[in-house]
């Protein structure tokens, strides 16, 4: 086993096909990054790799380039059409994110390599005529690929040369081993091996021992999380009442700007902030796992084109608890934990892995239980080379995870990396009212009946996503994510911020606050002023930061 020390290169060094060259360079990317510096080379040389790389640097691309460059190498040579790679990821969404990395880094010969991502909800049999074509390169579930090859539909023994397992650390607790134990055995016996983790862990030992022969450990020495210059984490301390208060007034007085994903600890919740923020007129799209995976692929699509500026996510240590808290209640909790555990989705993740891009800011308006998922949550913002906000809203009950997130990432005790945020709660006193108001109305009922309604308009949109749209791209931008839940009607006055709640130091601002702000327009003009704009997100908040 050797560790890394070799040579960084840029990517014309590498030896990679012009082709090559020019998709890397139409995806903006100038350099490799640490990941793909190190591993594209071993890659190349034959190597099997083990690579521990944390979430947005740049993994997916480190696997993918060098599956391209030996599959255009060896068309020269072929006699015939066959699957040469096949990535294995444990969910569904990553294996759309994979497959789109495959489609635009052969943009430039995409005849000569074909990708097939199998992951989605379709129907196996609708599937067959595509793997009957054999394309290069396929992605999906270990247990769709499986079910492919026990289906006759997939056949690897003869022709695959190079395996991929990404977020492998996953896989086994995503309920895979036996899938993958199954598959390899319809796997030839030499092929080229990736497994690319956040950590690793006893089950990538595992793995490790499984799938790679004498491998290549590339341990990079990354922090966990982007360096403080580019993610700036701030926490605020409240009573669990005043998240509300507080999320409304960051919204609404512009305080948070830019692309955000707001991450809560249920999916319960995220309905009761969403029809809590519909009340003022915040339009915020849910993501979770009960919804249908074309809808949650197509959100995080139009959340990176633009179309959204709001998304409340669950992740998936989040849905663990609620299980294990509804498991622990009444018969008639249990009843709803075993209704709605049913359409919950296994693959589901939202703070792993997923491509957001051009994310300004990360809330946790509940804090996770894990360091591990706030790690992963904290990963959406400040990646590639942008930079990101992260704040946490931090009830007594959460104290110590703060804290226990606190001695994971912080070196030094006296200097924290997630910062106190001091501002006066006075000074939003004036919104307390309206924001115990619009509480008041979203009760139990009204979140249920919320969750049920936008199943059910999921499913739906699901359908049309699956035939209609697959024809007509354009359209899609039609079908929206964000629209109003609520039953009763928005009382219009709610949208607006009058002249005398405005905390006294943003009086200047306030003709901007009744306006529909520019970046919630979103689209290429955020996203390129995101790129631009070096500063902190939540540099607004600097109108009534105290000295600690
Ligand atoms: P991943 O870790 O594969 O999820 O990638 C995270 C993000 O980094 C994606 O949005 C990629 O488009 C982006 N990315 C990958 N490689 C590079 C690169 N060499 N330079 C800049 N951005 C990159």
């Amino acid at each position: 086993m050797a560790d890394e020390g070799e040579k960084s290169l840029a990517f014309h060094e590498m030896g990679l096909d012009d082709r090559l060259l020019k998709a890397i360079a139409s995806q903006g990317w100038r350099h490799p990054t640490l990941i793909q510096e190190r591993s594209i080379p071993l890659a190349l040389e034959g190597k099997d790799l083990l690579a521990r790389a944390r979430t947005g640097s740049g993994k997916t691309a480190a696997f993918v380039i060098p599956i391209i460059q030996r599959i255009l190498d060896g068309k020269q040579a072929a006699k015939e059409q066959a699957v040469k790679a096949l990535v294995l990821t444990p969910a569904k969404e990553l294996c759309s994110q994979a497959y789109k990395n495959c489609v635009a880094l052969s943009s430039c010969c995409s005849r000569e390599v074909r990708c097939l991502d199998i992951s989605g909800s379709a129907d196996i049999t609708s599937q067959r005529p595509m793997l009957m074509e054999k394309p290069d390169v396929v992605i999906g579930t270990p247990s769709r690929v499986l079910a492919h090859i026990q289906g006759g539909n997939l056949e690897l023994k003869n022709s695959l040369e190079m395996l991929v397992i990404d977020e492998a650390d996953l896989v086994f607790s995503f309920g895979y081993e036996k899938d993958i134990k199954t598959l390899l055995g319809h796997l030839p016996k030499i092929y080229q091996a990736f497994l690319m983790s956040a950590t690793l862990s006893e089950d990538v030992q595992a793995l490790k021992k499984l799938i790679l022969h004498n491998p290549v450990t590339l341990k990079l020495e990354e922090s966990q999380l982007p360096e403080a210059d580019r993610l700036t984490q701030y926490h605020i301390k409240c009573e669990e009442s005043d998240k509300f208060l507080l999320i409304y007034t960051l919204l609404k007085l512009r305080l948070v700007r830019g692309k955000t994903i707001l991450f809560v600890n249920s999916i319960d919740r995220c309905y009761r902030l969403k029809l809590f923020l519909e009340q003022f007129s915040i339009p915020a799209c849910v993501l979770n796992s009960e919804l249908p995976v074309s809808s949650r692929c197509h959100i995080v699509d139009q959340f990176n084109q633009g179309l959204y500026n709001l998304v409340i996510a669950t992740d998936e240590s989040a849905l663990d608890a609620e299980d294990s808290s509804m498991k622990d209640k009444t018969g008639k909790a249990k009843k709803k934990a075993k209704r709605f555990k049913k359409k919950k989705d296994k693959e589901y993740g939202v703070s792993r892995g997923i491509d957001f891009q051009f994310v300004s800011n990360v809330i946790n308006f509940d804090f996770p239980a894990q360091v591990e998922a706030y790690i992963h949550r904290v990963g959406r913002t400040a990646r590639g080379d942008s930079q990101g906000t992260a704040l946490s809203l931090i009830s007594a009950q959460e104290l110590s995870l703060l804290q226990q997130a606190e001695d994971v990432l912080s070196e030094d005790a006296d200097n924290p990396v997630i910062k106190p945020y001091r501002f006066k709660m006075e000074e939003i006193e004036g919104f307390r009212y309206r924001a115990k108001d619009a509480l008041r109305s979203v009760t139990k009922t009204s979140v249920r009946e919320a969750r049920l309604k936008e199943i059910r308009s999921e499913i739906l949109n699901s359908e049309k996503l699956k035939s209609y749209f697959e024809d007509n791209p354009r359209d899609l931008q039609v079908l929206r994510h964000d629209k109003a839940l609520a039953a009763s009607r928005v009382k219009p006055h709610m949208k607006n911020v009058p002249e005398y709640l405005m905390p006294p130091s943003m009086k200047s601002n306030s003709s901007v606050i009744t306006k529909r702000p520019q970046h919630f327009q979103g689209g290429r003009r955020e996203q390129k002023r995101h790129k631009k704009r070096k500063e902190d997100p939540l540099r607004s908040f600097k109108y009534r930061k105290e000295e600690s």
